[in-house]
């Protein structure tokens, strides 16, 4: 369990306030110019010796990808941060925002630092208004201070930074869809390649992290990348914020080390799952996107990649949605294929024709309606659907139903049975009544 001295995020329960004097008193901004001065190279070694990976559910090394970045180029380089949260069950950045907006901040700039950016954009989603008046009071206070603008911090180093409210799609939160948004036109994800550190916003090169991921950074460059590594199993280092909602007796979000144990996690932190560890169905450990894990998993399941994978789902954002044996567990599988078919853009036919066709069938299903071969001809299409979209929306809508067939398909096959006896059995009744007419 993480010692509250090794805790990033000091203020992830608003108990202190978020005004910059405070921010200060949690150590937010001191001496931030020391930090500047490491320079670009040293903050990649560093960053990329502290084994962190981006905290935005794709898991990539944050400094293999700031390396991507052009050392020379005549395009002006940007840091755009995403804080379009969006994904069922995930609520980290949020909070991050809300109660701790200058850590924020001081990770951008020190991220700035190291691609070489002297502009930076954070990317709201829309419906966070509250979080976007914070954010956009810290940037303020921020500016006033001296800590951005020219020579931010005192460091010699300029960045000017940007507060920017999407519209409320899911989509944006997919990195080159939000740099469309961001461009004034329709959030829609491109083809990759080019990859946005080599043309990104405007063309430029850019590189686009998670709010978590730039956060952390101050404290990492602050404590070393040893401490940070020092967290977690290897290829899985540091601290991590997880999200635990669903059938709990406590949601919260709370940092703790990557590699915690799924069941320590929900124990010692959610209170445990309602009517006790045994009333457990299944989790989703990784947000809505990842496929779930059947309850017979969860005992020795650690919260990090690896782990994760090797049970055919994944860490995802961290958010952690636990169902206990009251869930109908077709039905809210089927919630979320119609949420993904709602935020398809629709761009590529494999997702805006596979992602409702698949919900209709799970609908069908839910209701007992469906044949049981239809099954395997759903399993089939969520194949057809995964690897063959643009961007990884299609595999968000596939994987959750191919977890629900993994391990409850004897769940749909008893439902579509009992529905085929009740049809029997209705019109034997009918057939006896006509008889009777007769
Ligand atoms: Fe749009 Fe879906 Fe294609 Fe992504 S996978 S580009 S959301 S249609």
């Amino acid at each position: 369990m993480l010692d509250d001295k090794d805790r990033i995020f000091t203020n992830l329960y608003g108990q202190a306030p978020v005004d910059l004097t405070s921010s200060k008193k949690r150590g937010i901004w001191h001496n931030t110019a020391s930090l500047v001065k490491k320079g670009r190279e040293k903050i990649i070694e560093e960053v990329k010796a502290s084994g962190l990976r981006g905290r935005g559910g794709a898991g990539f090394p944050t400094g293999l990808k700031w390396s991507f970045m052009p050392k020379e180029s005549d395009l002006p380089s940007y840091l755009v941060v995403n804080a379009d949260e969006s994904e069922p069950g995930t609520c980290k950045d949020r909070d991050m925002i809300r109660f701790d907006p200058h850590r924020l901040l001081e990770g951008c700039l020190l991220a700035s630092v190291a691609l070489g950016a002297h502009y930076a954009y954070i990317y709201i989603r829309g419906e966070f208004v509250r979080e976007s008046e914070i954010l956009q009071t810290a940037i303020d206070e921020a500016y006033e201070d001296g800590l951005l603008g020219k020579n931010a911090a005192k460091s010699g180093y300029n960045l000017d930074l940007f507060l920017h409210r999407g519209a409320g799609a899911y989509i944006c939160g997919e990195e080159t869809a939000l740099l469309e948004s961001l461009e004034g036109k329709k959030g829609q994800p491109r083809l990759k390649p080019p990859f946005p550190a080599g043309v990104g916003l405007y063309g430029c090169p850019t590189t686009v992290n998670n709010v978590e991921t730039i956060a952390v950074l101050p404290t990492i460059l602050r404590r070393g990348a040893a401490w940070f590594a020092s967290f977690g199993r290897p290829g899985n280092h540091g601290t991590k914020v997880f999200s635990i909602s669903g059938h709990v007796n406590k949601s919260c979000n709370v940092e703790e080390t990557m590699s915690i144990p799924l069941k320590d996690l929900i124990e010692r932190h959610a209170g445990g799952v309602r009517g006790g560890w045994d009333n457990l169905l299944a989790v989703i450990p990784g947000g809505s996107s990842v496929p779930l894990i059947h309850r017979s998993l969860c005992e020795n399941a650690l919260m990090d990649y690896e782990s994760l994978q090797e049970l055919d789902s994944g860490l995802g954002t961290g958010a952690v949605i636990v169902m206990d044996r009251s869930t109908d567990i077709i039905k809210a599988i089927a919630r979320l294929a119609h949420f993904y078919k709602h935020e398809s853009c629709g761009q590529c036919t494999p997702c805006r024709e596979g992602t409702g066709w698949m919900w209709r069938v799970l609908e069908r299903m839910v209701e007992g309606k469906a044949k049981v071969e239809e099954i395997d001809l759903l399993l089939q299409v969520t194949k057809q659907v995964e690897g063959h979209t643009i961007c990884a929306l299609g595999d968000a809508a596939a994987w959750p139903i191919q977890g629900l067939i993994r391990h409850f398909r004897f769940e749909i096959v008893a439902r579509i049975e009992e529905r085929q006896a009740q049809t029997q059995a209705s019109s034997s009744i009918a057939q006896q009544k006509q008889q009777e007419i007769a």
